[in-house]
């Protein structure tokens, strides 16, 4: 499915309170890396121009992941929202709100699922397997059938492996089957080895708990299409508009356009 054939929820734009609300990797910045010198100076340049408007993040990876990315930047963002927001931070990367999976599963659900993944990774055939199959991090349980050990050649591989053969969503499918329902959990793939697992509803969601007295929240990101950790939030009720992007540059275009539309109905 293409992601011109999903529809992103798409709500008219108000007077008053705006939020931009970025996904990172593929949004923000090229999977896994730092942000480009370019988009900080466009961000600096959006908030500068728009100082009513704030600025956030959204994204599924653990803080310091994010602080290596967009640390350059969060100075002028609201909020931080690591870990789908189950970790958030404030522009001083101070903790603004945090909780724990642990909370919201037993231990003997969480050892359930964790074989099962083990189990299954020890018995699939791919070309590369490395070490750190699963990370438990305070929001999710992140399975990776290569590891992520892997440097970045072997990811490249993996990815062109994956494309072929769906090593990540034929793994995705035994685990919805088992467990979605069991335990209220849901599985999506994020990055491009791996997919997380959480309790249903932590998903990017999550983080708008925090921004409920904006007028309009704009979501950006990359993996809109079903199955992708952009899809809830950039499909919800509770967002004004989900806007899917190609690629970094793609954000800079989408977000000027956003803007003039803001323009237009500010000056009416
Ligand atoms: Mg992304």
């Amino acid at each position: 499915m293409s992601s011109k054939e999903i529809k992103l929820t798409n709500k008219d734009l108000k007077k008053g309170k705006t939020l931009l609300l970025f996904d990172i990797d593929g949004t923000l910045t090229k999977p896994r890396e730092e942000i480009s010198k370019d988009m900080i100076d466009f961000l600096t340049d959006v908030k500068k121009n728009n100082p009513n408007i704030d600025l956030a993040s959204v994204g599924g990876a653990e803080f310091l992941q994010a602080k290596y990315q967009i640390g350059k930047v969060t100075s002028i963002f609201k909020l931080i929202c690591t870990e789908n927001g189950v970790s958030t931070y404030d522009s001083n990367l101070n903790i603004y709100d945090s909780k724990n999976i642990k909370d919201y599963l037993t231990e003997e659900q969480i050892q359930e699922m964790i074989n099962f993944g083990l189990n299954y990774i020890a018995d699939l055939k791919i070309p590369i397997k490395r070490g750190s199959f699963i990370q438990f991090r305070a929001s999710t349980i992140n399975f990776s059938p290569i590891g992520r050990d892997c440097s970045h050649e072997d990811r490249e591989k993996f990815v062109i492996f994956n494309k072929e053969h769906h090593i990540l969503e034929k793994f995705k499918e035994e685990f919805d089957k088992r467990f979605e329902k069991k335990y209220n959990v849901s599985v999506v793939i994020g990055g491009q080895i791996s997919f997380d697992l959480f309790p249903t509803g932590w998903d990017k969601r999550y983080c708008l708990r925090f921004f409920k007295d904006y007028d309009n929240i704009i979501f950006f990101g990359d993996k809109t299409i079903p199955g992708g950790n952009d899809y809830q939030i950039a499909t919800c009720d509770d967002i004004t508009k989900g806007i899917h992007v190609n690629s970094t540059d793609d954000t800079k275009v989408k977000v000027n356009q956003i803007l003039q539309e803001l323009k237009k109905i500010e000056e009416n």
